[in-house]
């Protein structure tokens, strides 16, 4: 295989480069790929060589298709293997936010790869759902459009591997079906090398009502930001606390609300935050991706969310809570649970490691 091209973020998200890193690890089981090209799904024209950098999605809706009749170079065309790696790809919320209308499905798939597909393989590797924690996917039964795109976008594939059940469940209510797998990110360390080390801080991180977004879902942001404080309390009388912030508008907020917290950030350096969560004892987040990156080095992680991505750390053994739940008794129970698990979990976890990489070999050496 020549050119695998990914369909990612590119210094944006560093749980999207977690979850890319480790779908590489897992293909490098599969097939030698000489030369790995990027996507910055939020700007398709990303895939023309030379606009790397041309990060506006209005820009690249005007520049995209020039390109396109201009015939110019670009990834879509050059790639041997087309993978579409990790995020929510399905999400579906009445009047607010639909998967159907995303950016990169129209002019990346429908409009270069599918009229030009040459036999060539499409892969959707570790999707998953976006919906309110407590949705049960049925919104997609009402919604036409999603439901129709869902089932277009599977059938564009020649693998699909699910991260979530309920990614699993609204796929089937668009009548299709996948299988569900531990999201990739648990991969990225042997494919960078990264060993666990002892654990010398625990791990908090801070988002504002617990999440990217609400989907007007009644959150008190005030409780979540007072939870935080406590949080951050309680665990201080076990050892070092240590924010994580993705972002620095989170450590913004970490500060606001616990002014003396230590922070660790390091903006879009997946690697470095990989090195600092090696070096952890275990975590209270609500980055989900924090929570798979610590459990991935057999820290256990407790993740709290308001959407049903929290859900996915499921598959990892550990439990999610959805932020309006948590109160002083609940974050005692985590706190409890997490000091008891913190010296066995790596057995439980590589447990989890070993099989999830057989099953994801398995399943694509069944296509490439
Ligand atoms: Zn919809």
């Amino acid at each position: 295989m020549k050119t695998a091209s990914i369909i990612t973020t590119v210094r944006h998200n560093i749980g999207d480069d977690f979850v890319r890193e480790g779908i590489l690890s897992v293909l490098r089981d599969v097939a030698p790929i000489q030369q790995i090209e990027l996507i910055h799904k939020h700007s398709p024209v990303t895939a023309v060589y030379g606009q790397e950098n041309l990060r506006n999605l209005r820009i690249s809706r005007v520049s995209d298709p020039v390109f396109r009749v201009m015939r110019s170079k670009n990834r879509i065309t050059d790639a041997d293997l087309l993978i579409q790696s990790g995020a929510p790809v399905y999400w579906c919320h009445p009047n607010l936010a639909h998967c159907a209308n995303n950016e990169w499905f129209d002019p990346l798939i429908k409009k270069r790869f599918l009229p030009d597909r040459r036999g060539r393989k499409f892969l959707n590797i570790a999707g998953g759902s976006c919906q309110t924690y407590h949705s049960n996917g049925i919104e997609v039964e009402t919604c036409l459009k999603c439901k129709a795109y869902i089932a277009e976008f599977f059938d564009a594939c020649d693998l699909t591997l699910l991260r979530d059940d309920l990614a699993k469940k609204m796929l089937n209510i668009a009548g299709r079906d996948a299988d569900v797998l531990p999201c990739t990110s648990i991969f990225a360390r042997d494919y960078l090398n990264i060993a666990p080390k002892k654990g010398e801080y625990i791990v908090v991180n801070f988002m504002e009502n617990g999440g990217h977004y609400t989907f007007s879902q009644n959150i008190d942001a005030y409780k979540w930001r007072k939870n935080f404080a406590l949080i951050v309390q309680k665990l201080q009388r076990h050892g070092r606390v240590i924010a994580a912030c993705h972002t620095s508008s989170e450590e913004k907020l970490a500060k606001e609300i616990v002014p003396d917290v230590e922070t660790y950030i390091v903006p879009n350096e997946h690697v470095a935050f990989m090195n600092f969560y090696a070096a952890a004892r275990f975590a209270i987040v609500n980055r989900v991706h924090a929570g798979f990156m610590m459990a991935s080095f057999g820290k256990p992680a407790a993740v709290i969310g308001n959407d049903s991505r929290a859900l996915m750390i499921k598959n990892l053994n550990l439990l999610p809570h959805y932020v309006e739940d948590v109160d002083g008794a609940l974050i005692d129970i985590m706190i409890d649970d997490l000091l008891a698990r913190e010296h066995t979990y790596r057995d439980e976890v590589e447990e989890v490691r070993s099989k999830a990489r057989s099953a994801y070999v398995e399943k694509i050496s069944t296509v490439i």
